[in-house]
């Protein structure tokens, strides 16, 4: 007889594993199908390992600003092997983070790769994949292949890279983030072929270390997603550091040389470019893991290469649920964790609230950071919404004058209607922490006035949070 559970969820990443504990949490008996990698990409390939080089690469950036604060630091250098060590101890350090989570929570661990069979049921095999390594370790007392049961089944199977046609990533000139965050050896130039969070983070690593780097962006801006007023910025300080932008281009072809690659450009006013590198990395977005996993023999519906559900994770066939990367954008750990706990307290007949997109913060965390939650200015015009609109730059505020780091802008944009705040969008120093305020704010439904009457600390990073809501009201205090 299969093993029977409550819950069966498909793939450990953050979406898998956090509904895996939310459904212990509920009294369900639950297992997690992985093939791979515990902590899913997030962990492995994602999320933190990237964090841990661009650590490396700001500390290394304080480094040679050294005497701006009256310190010497002359025989500094950086170790790419070492940086790359470090990044992968981390990586390995959250996979084993996981692995106590589920045994803390009785969760069993089912190693292979799961394909549903029948409404309820599913099967494990071996992996279908080539394993990207170093792998993660196959955890102690994981149960093996065979058939499972479950009332209840959770696709978490997540993304991969997308793939251009004729522009394959080979492992060797040609990257994905895979190779790009464990480089055998540095790189002294790189082409960098899309703008998104990913593109942007691998840009700035590589360039805060001494590496020519060019970004070819498809459309008009980059940072497509932000707001146009923000990409700018973040666009003229990129081109401060040294790094080269094309907008508006396409990448036609690729073509592998000897010591490098040429990344043939078209630009919309119909001119060429030829942009030589070592290295390209293609950076042009996710595709869903939704094949092999028998969804179309039962008939659960895929949209736009997506497994389609609604706001709760139901996709069209009942029992069968979906979360994170595998349901489609925004592709972003935080969001795939907050799907599984609605998923899961909807399977358990708890009434919840729906995921609401437009809630979901996005960061960027290259140098400098960028965050950012609601609608761009653009997206309000485009929606018909008289607004009001506050920007109040980090050169205004004490904090960012002390740590030396004043270049950036807080834009904030409340309906000017009712007062509610409807957006926020900021680059600069620490923003990425600070953006988790203007959440609040919204999740809350704050208007101008909640926030006028709030305290913020002196000297923080967040007072330029207040003065931009001030400022959307004329009121601005210190600029
Ligand atoms: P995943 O993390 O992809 O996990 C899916 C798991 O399912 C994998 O472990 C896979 O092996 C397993 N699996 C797939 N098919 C099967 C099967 N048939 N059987 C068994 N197991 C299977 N997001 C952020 O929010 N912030 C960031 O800073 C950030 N940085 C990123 C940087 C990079 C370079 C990349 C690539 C991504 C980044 N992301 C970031 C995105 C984030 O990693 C994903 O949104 C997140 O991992 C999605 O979680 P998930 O659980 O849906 O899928």
């Amino acid at each position: 007889m299969a093993d029977s559970y409550d819950l069966i969820v498909i793939g450990a990443g953050p979406g898998g594993y956090v509904a895996a504990i939310r459904g212990a949490q509920l009294g369900m008996k639950v297992a997690i199908v992985e093939r791979e990698h515990m902590a899913g990409i997030c962990s492995n390939w994602g999320c933190i390992p990237t964090k841990a080089l661009l650590r490396s690469a700001e500390i290394y950036g304080h480094m040679t600003h050294a005497k701006d604060y009256g310190l010497t630091a002359e025989k500094f250098g950086f170790d790419i092997d070492g940086i790359v060590k470090r990044s992968r101890a981390i990586a390995a350090q959250m996979n084993n983070g996981v692995q106590f989570l589920m045994k803390k929570n009785k969760v069993d661990i089912i190693w292979g790769e799961a394909q549903l069979t029948a409404p309820g049921e599913i099967k494990v095999g071996k992996s279908s994949k080539p394993v990207v390594q170093p792998q993660g370790p196959v955890p102690k007392n994981a149960l093996g292949e065979g058939t499972y049961k479950a009332k209840n089944i959770i696709i978490a199977t997540g993304a991969r890279p997308r793939v251009l046609p004729g522009i394959e990533p080979d492992g060797d000139r040609i990257w994905t983030y895979f190779e790009a965050m464990k480089p055998a050896s540095f790189p002294k130039s790189l082409v960098v072929m899309g703008s998104g969070a990913i593109g942007m983070e691998f840009a700035s690593f590589y360039r805060s270390l001494g590496a020519e780097v060019t970004v070819i962006e498809l459309l008009p801006q980059i940072l497509p997603v932000e707001d146009a007023e923000i990409a700018a910025l973040v666009r003229k300080r990129f081109e401060k550091r040294g790094i080269k932008i094309l907008t508006d281009a396409k990448v036609a072809k690729v073509e592998k040389g000897k010591d490098g690659v040429t990344a043939h450009g078209e630009l919309k006013d119909g001119s060429k470019q030829q942009i030589a590198g070592e290295r390209l990395i293609s950076a042009v977005g996710g595709q869903c893991n939704t094949e092999n996993l028998g969804l179309e023999k039962l008939g659960v519906k895929i949209d736009r290469g997506a497994t389609f559900i609604d706001s709760h994770g139901r996709t069209n066939v009942p029992g069968i649920w979906a979360i994170g990367d595998v349901a489609g954008p925004p592709m972003l750990a935080h969001k795939a964790e907050h799907e599984a706990v609605i998923t899961v307290e909807t399977i358990a007949g708890q009434k919840v609230h729906g995921l609401d997109k437009t809630k979901v913060p996005g960061c960027t965390y290259c140098e400098p950071q960028i965050a950012s939650v609601g609608v761009t200015e653009a997206k309000a015009k485009e929606q018909g919404r008289a607004v009001k609109i506050g920007r109040f730059p980090f050169i205004g505020n004490g904090k960012a004058v002390a740590l030396g780091d004043t270049d950036g802008l807080v834009k904030t944009i409340f309906d000017a209607k009712t007062g509610e705040l409807i957006g926020a969008h900021m680059v600069g120093p620490e923003v990425t922490e600070l953006i988790q305020g203007f959440v609040t704010a919204m999740g809350l439904e704050t208007t101008e006035e909640d926030l006028f009457h709030l305290i913020y600390p002196h000297p923080t990073l967040s007072e330029t949070m207040k003065e931009s809501a001030l400022d959307a009201y004329g009121r601005a205090l210190n600029i």
